[in-house]
């Protein structure tokens, strides 16, 4: 499932691409997303508009176009979203395809159909239902320690579903909380009213540089949406402790633990996390 990194890794990958262009068609395959894709409102949205801006608010990568609109695409559990030739035939699960100025497409492929596709106007978007009430960006200025401690006050159960409240910050979800906690050091488990501000400042760094991290580690894939062809694999970045139960620490050599919890599963190092 495409994570926070997978998503800024797209976005600087389309980027070049798609930057100066105007969308000059739309077809509509299949329009029964996880949300069904109002066609008539994405026309009137995108049709005719140049890009303008590639911008990312969660997972969530968002189109900028000319005259004041923005387009908005979620991949769900298995979007891709590829810049391919025009007359390439249709992928299968291809639902949906813009055509851009200079003769490309860019195509939506979902086979599992949590994907969401929609456009709305730019300004006022941090107001949409899909964005009220989002936290703050991990990667944006001002991320820090005391942005986790001021929204865990009052606040008692274990740290890590705190970090994967979008509320609290965004787009850190089950991989990257776990790494990011072994990181620092702290135990899953931990209760949010029982961590210091010390340590919240060594969580939100962690955060941070797995984050990092795995964005720079998936630019290594850059090539393969720069082909077009979009066929390969989300990237597999360094793990530490996510899904290696009883191999070794990389930092103590205690065998990884892994405890499950309605339904997700923790990964932890039993002696380095307190
Ligand atoms: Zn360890």
């Amino acid at each position: 499932m495409p994570e926070l990194p997978e998503v800024e890794v797209l976005r600087r990958s389309l980027e070049p691409r798609l930057l100066g262009r105007s969308i000059t068609g739309l077809t509509v395959r299949s329009g029964a997303l996880r949300e069904p894709v109002d066609e008539a409102a994405l026309r009137a949205g995108t049709l005719g508009r140049r890009i303008e801006a590639l911008r990312r608010r969660s997972k969530y990568l968002l189109i900028d176009l000319a005259g004041g609109s923005t387009l908005i695409v979620h991949l769900g559990m298995s979007g891709r979203l590829t810049v391919a030739p025009g007359a390439a035939p249709a992928e299968p699960h291809e639902h949906l395809a813009f055509a851009l100025s200079g003769g490309e497409r860019l195509r939506f492929r979902d086979p599992r159909r949590f994907g969401v596709v929609f456009a709305r106007p730019t300004v006022g978007l941090d107001e949409d239902r899909h964005f009220r009430g989002l936290g703050p960006e991990p990667l944006a200025a001002g991320f820090a320690g005391g942005v986790l401690a001021a929204a865990a006050r009052g606040r008692r159960g274990p740290v890590k579903p705190f970090l994967m409240d979008a509320s609290v910050v965004v787009g850190v979800g089950n991989i990257y909380a776990s790494e990011s906690l072994h990181r620092a050091g702290v135990h899953p488990a931990r209760s949010v009213a029982r961590i210091s501000r010390a340590r919240w400042e060594r969580l939100a760094e962690s955060v941070v540089d797995v984050l990092s991290q795995a964005i720079a580690e998936g630019g290594t894939t850059l090539n393969d949406f720069a082909d077009g062809a979009g066929n390969s694999g989300y990237f597999q970045v360094s793990l530490a402790v996510y899904d290696r139960a009883g191999e070794p620490c990389p930092r103590c050599a205690a065998p990884v633990r892994q405890s499950v919890h309605a339904g997700r599963s923790t990964y932890y190092c039993p002696r380095c996390q307190r």
